[in-house]
Order: C-alpha cells, then sequence, then structure tokens
C-alpha cells in the first residue's frame, strides 16, 4: 500500500475506497488502473477517467474459474447432446459472476491431432469470449505416438493436460500404462497432470447392474458410481504420480474417502492438488429423490450424506486447494428428454454462481473468511496453472478486479442469470442451487481481453 506507479496523470479507472481482500488479507485503500493493468495502490483517494467509490465495500481479484467445459458434447455417435453454452454466452455468464478468467478443456479427438484441437477452441474462445481464458489439453488417444505431442503443446503455452480415468464407452479413457508414460513426459517439464478419477471397470459393472434392476431411478446415478470407484482411481493416480515426480490434480473431488487417499498420499511424498465443485458442498444424492432429481445430474453424482460436510472441512482448513465450478451447462428440455438415469446429459452450469455460492454458504454462513474464498478462487488456480498475471491485487498484475456487495440478497432464478442451464425448480422460484447467490451480487469491473 501507498505505492504508486511513477508515471504521472490520470488513471483510466479508479476505484476509491475499497476493502482491498487478498488472500494474504485485507486493506482499505484506493486502486488505479491503467492500460488493463493496475499501476497503483494507495491509501488516498486517485483520480480517473472513470472513478467508482466502492464506499468501503471489498474488492477481490477477477476470479480464476480453473474448470469449465464450454461447447462440450457429451456421449458419442447420434445419442451426442452438445451442452447449451458456447464461447459467447458462457464467458458472458462467467463475468457476471465476477470470474475474469475460465480455462476449458481442448478435448482430442480420438485419430486427431491434440493440436488440432487446441488451436480451433483457441480460435473459438477467442473469437466469442468477453473475458481471458486458457485451456487444459486432454489426451483421450492412448498411444505412444500422441505422448509426442506433449512437449510441442507446452511450448504452445498448454500448461496442463487432463486424462479420463472412466469414459471408455465415450472414447476419453485412456489405461494406467499410457497415463504412466504420460506422466513421466509431462513432469518432466514442470507440468500439470490432472485427472477425472473414477475407475471405469467399477463404474461399468454397476451401471449394468443397476440398469437391469430400475433404470428410471435417479438415485441410480449415484448408486451405480460408487464412492469407490472414486478413491480406487485416485490412489492409482497418486501411485503413478509417487513413481513419475508429477504434479498431480484431482479435478472435482466428491467423496470424503477421495479426500483421505489425497491426504495419504501427500504424507507419502507425492503432490497432489485438490479441487471440489460448489454442487459437492451444497448437496447430497438425496436430491435424486426428488421428481426434478434429473436437473442435478452431473459425474461424479452427488453422494451420500457426510461427504458434503468432509469435502466442507477441506475447504475450510486448506486440505482442498482449489473451488471450480465444472462449468457444464444443459437446459431444463435437454435434461427432460432423459427416460432415466443412463441417458441424462451429465453436467450443470455453475460459472456464474461459483463466487456467489462461495460468499453465501461460506462468508455468509460463517464457515471461511473471504481471504480463503480468494485463495480458493483466485490465487491458487492462478498460482497453479501459471497465470502469472492474476489471482492477486498488486501492482503490475491484470486489472481483473470484482466489487462485491455482500448485503445485497438476490434470488438466483432462469430469469436472473446468462447461462443456459437448468433449473431445478419453476421460474423465478429458485435454480438449480436455490441457496446460489442469495445473499451476495458481484460486479465484475474491468476484464482484459485476451
Ligand atoms: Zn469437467
Amino acid at each position: 500500500m501507498g505505492k504508486e506507479s511513477s508515471s504521472s496523470g490520470r488513471y483510466d479507472l479508479v476505484i476509491n475506497d475499497a476493502l482491498i481482500v487478498n488472500a494474504t488479507g485485507r486493506l482499505r485503500g484506493s486502486i488505479g488502473v491503467r492500460d488493463g493493468a493496475i499501476s497503483a495502490l494507495s491509501r488516498e483517494g486517485l483520480r480517473g477517467e472513470l472513478e467508482i467509490d466502492a464506499r468501503g465495500r471489498p474488492v477481490i481479484p477477477g476470479v480464476v474459474d480453473a474448470h469449465c467445459h464450454f461447447r462440450i458434447a457429451q456421449g458419442r455417435g447420434p445419442d451426442a447432446v452438445v451442452s447449451s453454452d458456447d464461447y459467447v454466452i458462457g464467458p458472458r455468464s462467467a463475468a457476471f459472476g465476477g470470474v475474469t478468467t475460465f480455462i476449458d478443456f481442448a478435448i482430442q479427438q480420438r485419430g486427431s491431432a491434440a493440436r488440432d484441437e487446441v488451436e480451433s477452441r483457441i480460435e473459438e474462445a477467442s473469437a466469442g469470449s468477453i473475458i481471458d481464458f486458457g485451456f487444459h489439453c486432454s489426451l483421450t488417444d492412448p498411444r505412444p505416438a500422441v505422448l509426442d505431442e506433449i512437449e510441442p503443446l507446452m511450448e504452445r503455452g498448454i500448461a496442463s493436460f487432463k486424462f479420463f480415468m472412466a469414459y471408455a464407452k465415450w472414447g476419453f479413457y485412456v489405461d494406467l500404462g499410457f497415463l504412466h508414460a504420460a506422466m513421466a513426459r509431462i513432469a518432466a517439464r514442470g507440468g500439470v497432470v490432472a485427472v477425472h478419477a473414477e475407475d471405469d471397470e467399477i463404474l461399468e459393472f454397476w451401471r449394468d447392474q443397476k440398469a437391469r434392476e430400475a433404470p428410471s431411478d435417479m438415485l441410480n446415478h449415484s448408486l451405480s458410481r460408487p464412492e469407490l470407484a472414486e478413491e480406487v482411481a485416485i490412489r492409482s493416480a497418486i501411485a503413478l504420480a509417487k513413481e513419475t515426480g508429477a504434479t498431480l490434480y484431482v479435478v472435482h473431488l466428491s467423496t470424503s474417502r477421495g479426500l483421505r487417499a489425497i491426504i495419504e498420499g501427500r504424507n507419502g511424498g507425492a503432490a497432489v492438488i485438490a479441487e471440489t465443485c460448489p454442487h459437492y458442498l451444497a448437496f447430497s444424492h438425496e436430491v435424486y429423490r426428488q421428481p426434478d432429481g434429473r436437473y442435478y445430474t452431473m459425474t461424479p453424482p452427488l453422494r451420500a450424506d457426510g461427504n458434503r460436510q468432509a469435502l466442507w472441512d477441506g475447504v475450510r482448513d486448506g486440505r482442498i486447494d482449489v473451488v471450480g465450478s465444472d462449468h457444464n451447462s444443459f437446459t431444463r428440455a435437454q435434461k427432460d428428454r432423459a427416460t432415466g438415469f443412463l441417458d441424462v446429459p451429465p453436467g450443470l452450469a455453475g460459472t456464474e454462481t461459483l463466487l456467489p455460492y462461495m460468499l453465501s454458504d461460506g462468508v455468509a454462513a460463517g464457515l471461511i473468511t473471504l481471504e480463503r474464498v480468494v485463495e480458493l478462487l483466485c490465487t491458487n488456480p492462478a498460482r497453479i496453472y501459471r497465470l502469472t498475471r492474476k489471482g492477486s491485487i498488486e501492482l503490475g498484475k491484470d486489472a481483473d478486479l470484482v466489487l462485491l456487495d455482500l448485503d445485497e440478497e438476490r434470488a438466483v432464478t432462469d430469469a436472473s442469470v446468462v447461462d443456459r442451464g437448468t433449473c431445478n425448480a419453476p421460474v423465478g422460484r429458485g435454480r438449480f442451487v436455490p441457496r446460489y447467490g442469495t445473499r451476495a451480487r458481484t460486479e465484475p469491473l474491468a476484464t482484459v481481453r485476451p
């Protein structure tokens, strides 16, 4: 604080009398922005072309949503369903929720170069997005030749690779041998290895079993994907990470036993980062018994009660590093076409409600501090994925800033959000996560185009 850039003159934008909140603490002062970067932090008021009086309200760094899917096809062939939010609507929806950077996934199509998907996704996001973005690359074609793509992709700027330990039927799954070899190559270059950790053999057995028993029972979406499948996959991935020295990033952690496996892995010397999502914190699988249970379907599924609480403990005490949205949006009509747990497209909207949810159920509920929210949603994902200009309010960083109004309550409804995701109640009576955003409103102030 008290620091100011040497160049004189007015700023493009100033935010005066703000409570400036970083992961490390908070200070009252003003922020001066020039050319899209934070160029002054001062205890005194500043002058600029555009002046905003925050009146003591918090300003936090823009959220980096480390887990987003826009325009993704779920399923295969004629059964595939394309998600509802593309690279225009998705990033707009993110910005309305205080997200100023999203990281999406370029998922290789088997038989094609991963690089092709990376380039076409970058092109599509560049054309559509109003906010900054990055891409993880998913390698889905477990042939040795595909490993040779890793180094060029990292030179292109891909810092992280994601592998599916499930979804053989959708053509995403890679075996442990390929994963081992890929991890070694990625670790050698200091990249991050992300895994969708569900053991496919366990899933396939129970999926067939539950399909025979009761295909229309939506609770079987959860029971056909047992918690054990997550634990087994995490333990396998940790063994490979220890062997190769790779940094392992477990996406969308959903179970208490998975968290326990991660802690044991860390204690055994593995570098393991844990990410969870708001829906695993908000709900148990009891919602699948509701008539609108199909609106709550995503993978991994919601879990038995007890898991939520364990994940909240991890979010609170730092054993969980990141909360990402896993935004993967389907409209009500798309979900309604399902006849049972087997054919409902899995995924929820969420990037727009990620921060409001953490402010509502986390901060307003007294479970975590605003600093911790900044750490989980901004600072940690920026550090892990090497977005060096993001994640904190400091001189020289991008002026990705979110002004919060913690007093305003607002129901989240179909009409109140930008995304086209499913709601779990009639319009006007609350959305798929009724508590999302009920106590907090966010206003994105400044974003920088890629
Ligand atoms: Zn995902």
